[in-house]
């Protein structure tokens, strides 16, 4: 056996946290507690933690809207003005997805922003009319695609193609992929898939997918809901036609947050590609002559339809400066040792009795495990409730699925062993 990579014990995890030159960084947090104990929270992937600032933030804009009324909408010497407002957020968003500034914009939900991606870039045709998805995708992002398939008057039982894992593996079957774009290619519009799986934590190759794909013309989506702030991304290299987030997990940037898309620098000015029109959507210097005629603004920016949320945009401010802050490189170092050791941990705390489900390359993850018992708890909910009131929080997936997600901005290796401990003293209750 390779020597420990790690060394053992609560000692172990202190010595590792001392090392970490990412370690203050968990100040700039808000750190959920109960009855006067700091939770272990290693549930990023669902919620990401509150960054102190976003108080201070959103408390900024609201007084500027006691204070001004409508001329806040306008700059002043302390203020780029609402008007423009979203477009600070161009510059870093684009850095973390590795895409120009032009490609990106933040803009509504997850959910809308791929409503509104599927009506440009799923324009079927009578030879080309499918879409492929995953098996296992997130039920929202199947909820749209099925929707848009009926609103084009086909049925999801032929027009909808899916690729699962290879059978007794939770990674996607590349294969399976190759055998269906080599027997349907022809006839698929639109692939979409996720940057990393929401339930299994494997990392996909964008660049590879989108390739394989689009030598078969089919347009190519992905969603970044658990890739986005959480392991690097060259999106504009991929090729992608569009890709689409949410910002309240890996971002930190409140529930409901503002999230975010994608759209590739060769459409930017692609203005006879169908969509849905709104009035943010068009030329800025021309917005307020409400001419009749719509002209959209050059890049993503041109997909906007409403004046944005501002008190749900401004917490993301404060997050996008701890990436800022940290570096996408320092993150990613901590982030894939981080998990190295709660994986190290898992299997030399708990062994034979949990299986590891997130592929054990690094470089194919993000920073969640999932993981199953053998044999399955009980009662899931009995588990759950234990590691609860043991401080400890993370989510479950049925049928047996646990998520464990120790993000490298906020957490410790002290909350990664005291999580396993936590869980190796349930499964043993
Ligand atoms: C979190 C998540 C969503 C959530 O969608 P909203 O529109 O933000 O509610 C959708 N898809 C995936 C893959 C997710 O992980």
């Amino acid at each position: 056996m390779a020597r420990a990579p790690f060394s053992p014990g609560a000692a172990g995890a202190r010595a590792l946290d001392a090392a970490d030159e990412l370690r203050n960084l968990r100040r700039q947090f808000e750190l959920p507690h109960e009855r006067g104990r700091t939770l272990t929270y290693l549930c990023g992937h669902s919620l990401g933690l509150m960054p102190r600032a976003a108080r201070r933030v959103v408390d900024a804009e609201l007084d500027r809207w006691a204070t001004h009324a409508v001329d806040g909408h306008f700059p002043d010497e302390r203020h780029g003005g609402w008007l423009d407002y979203h477009t600070q957020f161009a510059a870093p968003l684009a850095a973390l997805v590795g895409a120009a500034r032009g490609e990106v914009v933040a803009m509504n939900t997850l959910t809308v922003n791929l409503h509104l991606m599927l009506a440009t870039f799923f324009a079927p045709s009578s030879k080309r009319y499918k879409i492929l998805i995953e098996r296992d995708a997130f039920s929202s992002d199947r909820y749209a695609v099925e929707s848009h398939l009926r609103w084009h008057g086909l049925d999801p039982k032929s027009a909808l193609l899916e690729i699962g894992p290879r059978s007794g593996s939770f990674e996607l079957d590349a294969d399976q992929f190759d055998r269906t774009l080599k027997a349907e290619g022809e006839r698929i519009a639109l692939v979409l898939l996720p940057g990393v799986q929401y339930l299994s934590g494997e990392r996909l190759d964008l660049a590879a997918y989108s390739g394989w794909a689009q030598a078969y013309g089919c347009r190519v989506g992905f969603d970044l809901a658990h890739a986005i702030g959480n392991v690097p991304l060259a999106l504009h290299d991929s090729g992608a036609d569009f890709a689409v987030w949410c910002s309240y997990k890996y971002l930190n940037a409140g529930p409901g947050a503002v999230g975010g898309c994608f759209v590739h620098e060769r459409h930017a000015e692609a203005h006879d590609l169908p969509r849905f029109a709104g009035w943010w959507g068009h030329d800025r210097a021309r917005r307020f002559l409400m001419e009749p005629q719509f002209a959209p603004l050059r890049g993503a920016e041109g997909w906007q339809l409403s004046n944005p949320p501002i008190l749900s945009l401004a917490p993301l401010a404060a997050s996008l400066e701890l990436f800022a802050t940290a570096g996408l490189k320092r993150l990613r170092r901590k982030s894939e040792r981080l998990t190295r050791y709660l994986e190290w941990l898992l299997m030399t705390e708990l062994g034979e009795r949990v299986r590891i489900l997130t592929p054990r390359d690094p470089a194919r993850r993000g920073c969640h495990l999932a993981v199953q018992f053998d044999p399955p708890p009980r009662k899931a909910q009995t588990l759950t409730a234990r590691l609860r009131a043991a401080g400890v929080v993370a989510d479950w997936r049925q049928p047996n699925v646990l998520r464990l997600a120790p993000v490298p901005l906020y957490n410790r290796y002290r909350d990664v062993y005291d999580a396993v401990t936590a869980l190796k003293r349930t499964l043993d209750a």
